[in-house]
């Protein structure tokens, strides 16, 4: 059953038409008077978090934040994260696994990104973010069609059951569905947002530090992430059942 807040799927598909071609604003505006405080934002501060971040800041909707820490990100990526803590004057949530890097190595082997990265990113990302989304009905994220093949349907608004045994559902709101990197990235450099600097060294994708290389200008968005894997995803935007 869907929660009476949550729209169901004729809802979902009449919302995707009205805010086919809208600003990210007037989604992020419908999200926070549908929900309240049950919306989040969740961010990586990668570009197209950072630009949902400024409309929300510009337009004055004051959306809750929130972020994942798998102990194994850049530093650059933790700076990145306190300077857009002051700069928005928000307060960002982070979400951490249960394991310590100890524990993991412990129960699974050392290094076990290396050997089993669906393992880690279960232990590291999904596990953290579906007890969080228990607490949500909305979640904004930063997903764009153009990012990679596996993401070409991506919708403004989509419906996913995430826990069957709690009979719990989400919306997924992605304001920046039909964004380009060249959109996003001019967006940022137009209103001066603070960037990941190891964008600038080709980083286009960046999440854990094991997991993440530069990529070369022939190559796709996500092409430097888990090399050697045919992992494509984390599983935080996979591991759902969608509504139909
Ligand atoms: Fe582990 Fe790599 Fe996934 Fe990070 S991205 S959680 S290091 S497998």
């Amino acid at each position: 059953m869907v929660a009476d807040r949550l729209p169901d799927a004729a809802e979902v598909e009449s919302l995707n038409a009205e805010f086919a071609n809208a600003d990210p604003a007037s989604t992020l505006r419908w999200a926070l008077s549908r929900f309240n405080d049950r919306v989040a934002i969740g961010t990586s501060f990668q570009a197209s978090g950072l630009v949902i971040l400024h409309h929300a800041h510009v337009h004055h909707l004051p959306l809750r934040c929130f972020t994942i820490d798998t102990g194994l990100l850049f530093p650059e990526t933790i700076a990145l994260r306190d300077r857009v803590t002051n700069y928005f004057g928000i307060e960002i949530e982070v979400l951490r696994p249960e394991l310590s890097l100890g524990d993991q190595a412990r129960d699974f082997g050392p290094e076990l990104w290396a050997r089993r990265p669906d393992t880690c990113c279960t232990v590291r990302k999904v596990i953290p973010l579906q007890a969080h989304l228990l607490t949500l009905d909305g979640w904004v994220t930063g997903l764009r069609r153009d990012q990679s093949a596996a993401r070409q349907r991506v919708q403004r608004f989509e419906l996913y059951r995430f826990d069957p045994v709690r009979d719990k559902s989400i919306l997924k709101i992605n304001p920046l569905a039909d964004w380009s990197r060249d959109r996003v990235w001019a967006y940022v450099r137009e209103h001066e947002i603070p960037f990941n600097p190891l964008a600038q060294r080709g980083f286009q994708s960046i999440g854990c530090q094991p997991c993440t290389r530069p990529v070369g200008d022939h190559e796709g968005e996500r092409a430097g992430r888990w090399t050697g894997f045919e992992k494509t995803e984390c599983g935080i935007h996979t591991f759902m059942e969608a509504h139909v």
